[in-house]
């Protein structure tokens, strides 16, 4: 069968429900623990920081799927079904026989797949009646993507934005704005945790767990708050089955079955929900499919980090979660400019690697923005630097497909657009970009702060 360049679903053929792939895992992700007793959270001691219905999912190990609301639904109409795209142009530039796919996210405001959770965690904030959510934003995707479903659902935004990118990213800061948020600078003075960072780093330029840490404080202390995070929770990885879902119908529709599947990993979420409907299969045993991971080499959680519990931000205020970590202080290097620099990985997905389910590799970012002028020159779209990280590694597979003459389907997780990450490009540009990668006496360094469980 002849495939088109791109495939999009029809209206009766679109997801109506989101895959749980915890369902289907025999051994499942370690539950988050209370940082003070160390024991498995509750639904309660949750439900003071997440929204009720996010709880439940959060804990749910056993539903496989979730009807998705009518409301939500609706607001998924104006941007999905997303693209799934055969790069035709790109097979032929790296005169590859394998058969290159790539589910496009980057086709709304927020420019990235981070609406699909968005749109889904500020619902549940409305039905149960409260007046507004809390978060960190790095980059500035989820806090742009969070604006827009709040602005949506009449419901008050406050960012706490990495203060490094507040002040190199100030177009991301505007639209937040435009959908009404207000966003602080991370780390500030409006919080106690944020305080007591300001004093002992002086002139830091923040991190997501620092952000992380003074977005619970201010949900939390505020009536009517919850916190929402937008990554590594198993509840963000279930809304983002959405991509995977959609991704297999069309892909059946058509009788396409990848033999491997790729994308980046920051905190797991946009990667978890791709694969989610093919692991499931895998899990099921009932067809067979690799999953690949890639980060960066400066921030290497799944390929160098240790597999242990650990706090979600700097202030340890946050549940512990077991994941493969960095340490909660690791801070990638300054120069680095590629996004996912989070330092641990999805409980799900870290189960998943440490079962030889899926596997990993880490790539220099000089490398990651070859990769993406490249792909920019045949595919005509500006990728995110985050979602580079899965073209290099698609575009590897493929050469080596040239190599061996294999014809493998070869599908990956395109994130985003990079419009407002051209100062990383700039960077690329003028070679001021370099790939310094941690030592492994830094990394020791850090993982011998982990909590001791
Ligand atoms: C946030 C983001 C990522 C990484 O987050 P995950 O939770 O690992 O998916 C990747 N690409 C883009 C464009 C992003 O905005």
């Amino acid at each position: 069968m002849e495939i088109p360049y791109k495939i999009y679903l029809s209206e009766s053929e679109m997801p109506r429900y989101w895959y749980n792939v915890r369902a289907d895992m025999k051994k499942k992700p370690a539950p988050l623990l209370n940082p003070g007793t160390h024991k498995p959270m509750t639904a309660a001691e949750l439900s003071g920081v997440f929204c009720d219905e996010l709880v439940k999912q959060e804990l749910d190990n056993t539903t496989r799927e979730y009807p998705i609301p009518e409301e939500i639904l609706s607001f998924y109409r104006m941007y999905r079904p997303s693209p799934l795209v055969r790069a035709y142009c790109l097979e032929e530039k790296l005169k590859t026989p394998a058969k290159i796919y790539y589910k496009f996210e980057g086709n709304n405001t927020s420019g990235s797949h981070k609406l699909n959770s968005a749109v889904a965690q500020a619902y549940y904030a409305k039905q149960q009646g409260l007046k507004g959510v809390t978060t960190e934003t790095g980059a500035g995707q989820w806090g742009t993507a969070l604006s827009m479903a709040c602005s949506y659902f009449g419901l008050d935004c406050k960012v706490y934005m990495v203060k490094v990118s507040y002040e190199q990213k100030p177009f991301r800061r505007e639209v937040m704005k435009v959908y009404g948020a207000s966003v602080t600078p991370s780390p500030s003075d409006t919080t106690q945790v944020g305080r007591k960072i300001l004093q002992e780093h002086p002139g830091t330029t923040g991190s997501l767990g620092c952000a992380i840490s003074e977005a619970v404080e201010t949900a939390v202390s505020n009536p009517g708050y919850r916190y929402v995070l937008g990554s590594v929770l198993n509840q963000v990885l279930l809304h983002q089955s959405v991509i995977g879902v959609e991704t297999k119908i069309a892909m059946d529709k058509y009788g396409i079955h990848p033999d491997v599947i790729i994308g980046c990993a920051g905190g797991g979420s946009n990667l978890g929900g791709l694969i989610a409907p093919f692991m499931g299969e895998k899990l099921r045993g009932e067809r067979d499919c690799r999953f690949i991971a890639v980060e960066p080499a400066s921030c290497p959680s799944l390929t160098r980090g240790v597999y242990a519990y650990d706090f979600c931000d700097t202030g340890m205020v946050c549940p512990l979660a077991k994941m493969y970590t960095l340490g909660s202080d690791f801070i990638p290097a300054p120069n680095h400019a590629g996004g996912l620099r989070y330092h641990g990985m999805s409980p799900i997905l870290s189960e998943l690697y440490h079962q030889g389910m899926l596997e990993a590799v880490s790539v220099p970012q000089t490398a990651v923005f070859e990769a993406a002028e490249a792909f920019a020159r045949v595919e005509g779209i500006l990728p995110a630097p985050e979602s580079s990280h899965a073209i290099k590694a698609a575009m590897d597979e493929a050469i080596r497909c040239r190599e061996t003459g294999e014809e493998k389907t070869i599908l990956f997780g395109l994130t985003g657009t990079g419009y407002f990450d051209l100062v990383a490009y700039e960077k690329f540009h003028n070679g001021q970009m370099d790939d310094y990668v941690p030592t492994d006496e830094e990394l020791t360094a850090y993982a011998a702060k982990l909590p001791k469980i």
